[in-house]
């Protein structure tokens, strides 16, 4: 039987999607694709200081796990930054957090839990 893909509990989904270069030889290419788990260990360890074991504690995954993801976000956003290439952040094995965990409200889990709040506002006025 096979295993089960592991999710990787994500507290907060990218604003931006896609990021394109500006200037030099611009014509269309290929773009790295970052999947959202990848973007959520550079977004905890690198935006807001985490180590790699907060880190995994906080996405639900074994550090050993964190440290694959993370480095394989780097080596991505390192070769779209040397060759300028765009980068889209899509897809992945996540689970995106309901804001329930005792670490939520804290780090940007609370604009995830704000954005909810928005589109059930939206949804009430239609
Ligand atoms: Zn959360």
């Amino acid at each position: 039987m096979p295993r089960p893909k592991i999710r990787r509990k994500v507290c907060c989904l990218p604003r931006i999607n896609e990021f394109h270069p500006v200037g030099g030889n611009i014509y269309p290419r290929e773009a790295v694709i970052v999947s959202v788990d990848e973007y959520e260990t550079i977004r905890l360890i690198d935006n807001e200081g985490m180590s790699q074991a907060e880190c995994s504690g906080y996405m639900n995954i074994a550090r050993t796990t964190v440290q694959q993801i993370y480095d394989c976000a780097r080596k991505k956003i390192a070769r779209a930054l040397v060759e300028g290439l765009p980068i889209r952040i899509e897809g992945g094995a996540y689970l995106l957090c309901d804001g329930t965990e005792d670490h939520c409200g804290r780090r940007g889990c609370r604009k995830h839990r704000h954005g909810n709040m928005h589109r059930k506002t939206r949804e009430e006025i239609v």
